[in-house]
């Protein structure tokens, strides 16, 4: 008998994420190390047992689905903005979302691992994750299989080269506060998400054009200059 081919998988997990929407996210994780996401088992997975064993490790895989771009569908050949968006490749060549089956793959370093009332939490650092992803496994990393020291990095070989990134007074100013009032260390996660320059491949090469990218309950207004992104201000959303 063929095996079936098509299958049903079930939510395990749900991702509280500083990412309130795509633009803006990291393309892969690591590139941003702050405290950015969380993990929240839902039921039935919401018991600590079924974690028993994981503080021993450092990192995850989380394979998690690409909500918010289901309803567009799949491409056999898509643009990896890595190439100016100038260049298609096979789509299983890439990491792109609009997949077949919009499974998604990163490897995220964890933090504390706790309960609060009925609610399972796993802290994340340096997601890739936009909030509401939904979870449907998690393993841990094993660095002696994971780990493929002289493996071949295709068209992404290094992650994308950064410019620096200057904040106005006033964005200075604000995200002080904002550190003060949340304890939350903002400034260096919009210094590590801006660097990484999250425009896409047809506004590269604008300059002074103003860009919002929505982190927390927060609106980031940055620009790019002619050789580095200004961080104009911060609104509150
Ligand atoms: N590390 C993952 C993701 C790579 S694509 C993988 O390799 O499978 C990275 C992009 O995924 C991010 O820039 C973000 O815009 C997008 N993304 C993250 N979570 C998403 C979600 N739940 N739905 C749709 N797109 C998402």
């Amino acid at each position: 008998m063929l095996p079936s081919n098509s299958f049903s998988l079930s939510t395990i997990g749900i991702i509280h994420s500083c990412y309130k929407e795509k633009f803006g996210i990291p393309k892969q994780p690591g590139l941003v190390d702050g405290d950015t996401a969380r993990l929240e088992l839902i039921p039935p997975y919401n018991r600590l047992d079924t974690l028993d064993g994981l503080n021993e490790f450092s990192h995850i895989w989380i394979h998690f689905i690409f909500h918010a771009c289901i309803k567009e569908g799949w491409k056999a050949k898509v643009r990896p903005p890595r190439l100016g968006g100038n260049k298609k490749l096979g789509v299983f060549a890439t990491r792109a979302t609009h997949r077949p089956n919009p499974i998604g793959l990163s490897v995220v370093k964890i933090g504390r691992i706790y309960q609060e009332g009925k609610k399972v939490f796993i802290d994340l650092h340096g997601a890739d994750l936009l909030d509401g992803t939904p979870v449907v496994d998690i393993k841990p990393y094993l660095p002696y299989a994971d780990n493929i020291t002289d493996a071949k990095g295709g068209f992404a070989p290094q992650p994308t080269q950064t410019r620096s990134v200057r904040f106005s007074d006033i964005a200075k100013y604000q995200c002080d506060s904002y550190q003060n009032l949340h304890n939350k260390d903002i400034s260096t996660l919009i210094k590590q998400i801006i660097e990484q320059d999250p425009r896409p491949a047809y506004l590269s090469n604008q300059v002074d054009r103003e860009h919002g990218i929505k982190l927390w309950d927060v609106n980031v207004r940055w620009c790019a200059r002619s050789d580095h992104f200004e961080i104009l201000r911060i609104e509150h959303e």
